[in-house]
């Protein structure tokens, strides 16, 4: 382990691992600290939607964000040798009259082409779908677990990983570095996740953790090859094996499983797709997402410590924004490119009341 480092990347969750592949691919010397306990990661679905919500509404930004995100993962599943983005159709339950009226628009629209297949009236009676079903393409997960645990033993192998927490007070700031215990860095990268709320540096950006629940059960039947979307989802994970979820709670922050999410979770689906047996509950995760008040990530570095930057608050749609932005994020500390103005701390800071407004800056 050597005691310089260009960039100190504080937790190895989606955001933390694609930014430090992403900056030691060029060339820079990296070190990851990570406390190791659970995140939001390993718990995730890594679903990837172009459309969603009642609206139907495509992601503004999936034009460039998809197939930087699919040719992120594909070079992953490459250099790791197994398949790490699981690309599968998505069936949307389409849920009632308004949903259909915007189902109607969006088949007439050109630029949702990309991404819807057809719509159909049920194809059999697995379905409650009596204002009919649309097929959706471009559509996937991510297997995160796997490709952290990937990443983790790259980043361990080549000395670039740390078991251990980070305390804030093992900081020492100079002009143009950071000493992070005896370790000098030019800067550090935060990517907390929820936890970024009580940084002393970022506490002043809005986040707004959302916690959800996500059930996965065994199904004794064959499942289809194909994803389900009623409100909630559900992932094939295997011919036999499916995840579903995921709850959206802004008032109980924590990681605690519990029963009523479990009810609802099974309820929704019993009732969109009834002949899926949901007896066979094998595992019941809850974790935080670290959202924001805009629904836009937090990337910058710190108004008056620009040694410390965050690369953080993508909310529930990781797997889809990370990779273009963890690009966009190297581009700025490396060669001095513009972040992009949405994702940009500086919305912030620039407003006005700024940074300044909070007592922590
Ligand atoms: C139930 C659920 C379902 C989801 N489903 C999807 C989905 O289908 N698709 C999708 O794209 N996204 C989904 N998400 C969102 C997704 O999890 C996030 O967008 C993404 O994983 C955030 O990654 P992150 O690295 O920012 O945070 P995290 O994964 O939380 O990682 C932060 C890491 O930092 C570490 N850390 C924090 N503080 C310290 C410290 N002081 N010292 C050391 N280590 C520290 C933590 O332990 C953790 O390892 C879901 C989230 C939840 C909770």
């Amino acid at each position: 382990m050597q005691n310089n480092y260009d960039f100190l990347i504080i937790g190895q969750g989606l955001a933390g691992s694609i930014l430090a592949w992403e900056l030691s691919q060029r060339g820079c010397r990296i070190l990851i600290v990570d406390n190791a306990v659970t995140s939001a990661s390993q718990v995730a679905a890594g679903l990837i939607n172009p459309i969603t919500g009642m609206r139907l509404v495509k992601n503004q930004d999936i034009d460039f964000l998809l197939p930087a995100a699919k040719s992120y993962y594909q070079n992953l599943s490459r250099f790791f040798k197994h398949p790490l983005l699981i690309e599968k159709p998505m069936l949307r339950i389409i849920g009632n009259e308004t949903e259909y009226q915007y189902c109607l628009k969006r088949l007439n629209d050109t630029s949702y082409q990309p991404y819807i297949e057809n719509y159909t009236s049920p194809p059999d009676k697995d379905f409650l779908a009596p204002f009919g079903i649309l097929k959706q393409k471009q559509t996937g997960f991510l297997q995160t677990k796997p490709l952290l645990a990937d990443l983790q033993q790259y980043f361990v192998q080549s000395n670039s990983y740390i078991k251990t927490q980070f305390n804030f007070p093992d900081i020492t700031l100079y002009e143009q570095k950071v000493n992070w215990q005896d370790i000098e860095v030019q800067k550090i990268i935060f990517c907390e996740g929820y936890q970024g709320q009580t940084n002393p540096w970022f506490s002043w950006l809005p986040f707004q953790p959302v916690k959800g629940e996500i059930l996965t059960l065994a199904c004794p039947r064959k499942l289809p090859d194909y994803l389900l979307n009623y409100g909630f989802w559900l992932i094939p994970t295997d011919e036999h094996t499916f995840r579903t979820g995921a709850t959206f709670d802004r008032e109980r922050i924590n990681t605690e499983a519990t029963q009523s999410a479990k009810n609802t979770l099974i309820n929704a689906l019993n009732k969109a797709a009834p002949t899926i047996p949901t007896e066979q509950v094998i595992n019941h995760q809850a974790h935080i997402r670290p959202a924001t008040l805009d629904k836009q990530p937090f990337l910058g570095c710190h108004p008056k410590y620009p040694q410390l930057c965050i690369f953080n608050g993508f909310g529930a749609k990781g797997s889809l924004q990370i990779p273009w932005h963890a690009q966009r994020f190297a581009d700025f500390l490396m060669a001095d490119q513009p972040l992009p103005e949405t994702a940009n701390i500086k919305r912030y800071t620039s407003r006005g009341h700024g940074c300044g407004f909070y007592t922590s800056c």
